[in-house]
């Protein structure tokens, strides 16, 4: 395993982390929870000693997954994050309320601190200064009572607005989206980051699977190498020398084994160098559904999150009726019962318009 330091801290962290948020969904349903602890042991049997979870990951259960792993190794040979933000800490902000979700993410992790806390999927600049208001002193309190270590946040945001979060001079580090597609759109908030001496952690590094399922479209990233697509999307990220480490999130001991060759002969690289070399390469998108699922729960129960996945593929140059059809199977016409209320792009992680591209769907797909 290949590893960095995390931003001016002293830790020494994997160059590719464990993203908690993928263990086995069957297993997770049936309540197979030492299975899925398995695969983290095994991920830490394999150098990887950073792991990233967060209350409702996983039916709610990626903490205690993790916390039944990592529980039976000494507490200093790996790093543990979680989250938190406005709407999980509830109520009305207060201190105590900070603190019981707090000691919530602690006692399912089997912990007695957290190397890494999240002020979690920060939107926008005004949602990043709301939730400063109302929570970094409390981030600050429990940092002074030794419950957590470093002070972080997680955005969704552009390059310019990250690096506007990161002149605040806040946080130790950052959880951001990047790869191979949106880099272009985001190299300048890791630029900033890493100036500043921050940690600078990367999920969704396979752009929410998209490069792994279009392998011809992202077969550039392979060049000069032996990986394959989704190993070569792993090493464009974790080459970066600006970013600290990649996260994959892993389902099987096969995933962890993909991710670790990955690196295995990792060169860090200057973005900047990075962005030469791919400027007129590949496809750059910026407006892709990640399938977060952030959006799901419309009025009228369209799967919003499968429409939008459909369309990536028109983004991509394939044919969005296609995947509606014959891979999800959901006629596109559901498409057409938007009633146009908002909420979904409200929540969107990406901005992404859905009401529109419904739209589009309903019209183009329908007829
Ligand atoms: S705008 Fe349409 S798709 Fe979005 S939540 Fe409302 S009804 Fe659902
Ligand atoms: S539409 Fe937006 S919120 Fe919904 S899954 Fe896609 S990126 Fe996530």
């Amino acid at each position: 395993m290949y590893y960095k330091h995390y931003g001016n801290t002293n830790m020494k962290v994997s160059a590719i982390g464990m993203g908690c948020m993928r263990y086995d969904a069957e297993d997770v349903k049936a309540e197979n929870l030492e299975k899925c602890a398995e695969i983290a042991l095994y991920a830490h049997e394999k150098g990887i000693n950073y792991f990233d979870t967060a209350p409702f990951y996983c039916e709610d259960k990626s903490e205690i997954i993790t916390g039944m792993a990592l529980s039976q190794l000494p507490r200093d040979s790996y790093f543990i994050s979680s989250k938190t933000n406005m709407g999980t800490v509830g109520g009305d902000h207060t201190a105590e309320d900070f603190r019981r979700r707090l000691e919530t993410s602690l006692s399912r992790l089997k912990v007695d601190y957290l190397d890494f806390y999240h002020l979690w999927c920060v939107l926008s600049m005004d949602s990043f200064s709301k939730q400063c208001d109302a929570l970094y002193r409390f981030f600050e309190d429990a940092k002074a009572d030794g419950l957590i270590r470093n002070i972080v946040f997680s955005s969704h945001m552009q390059g310019t607005e990250l690096e506007d979060a990161v002149e605040q001079d806040l946080f130790k580090g950052m959880l951001i989206g990047y790869n191979a597609l949106n880099y272009r759109f985001r190299q300048s908030g890791i630029e900033a980051a890493h100036k500043k001496g921050m940690g600078v952690v990367v999920m969704n590094p396979l752009g929410g699977g998209l490069i792994p399922n279009n392998p011809e479209t992202f077969r550039y990233l392979t060049e000069g190498t032996d990986l394959t697509v989704p190993q070569a999307a792993l090493n464009f990220v974790a080459s970066h020398k600006e970013i600290t480490i990649t996260l994959a999130g892993c389902t099987t001991k096969e995933h962890i084994d993909d991710a670790c060759r990955a690196v295995e002969n990792l060169k860090e690289r200057p973005a900047r160098e990075i962005y030469e070399e791919y400027e007129h390469k590949g496809v750059a998108l910026n407006n892709l559904c990640t399938g977060c699922a952030y959006c799901k729960h419309c009025p009228k129960n369209i799967d919003i999150p499968k429409f939008m996945d459909a369309y990536n593929e028109k983004l991509l140059g394939n044919k969005m009726e296609n995947r509606l059809k014959n891979h999800w199977h959901i006629p596109a016409s559901q498409a057409a019962e938007c009633i146009k209320c908002g909420k979904c792009e409200r929540l969107c992680t990406q901005h992404l318009p859905i009401i529109e591209r419904l739209d589009e769907i309903a019209t183009t797909c329908a007829s």
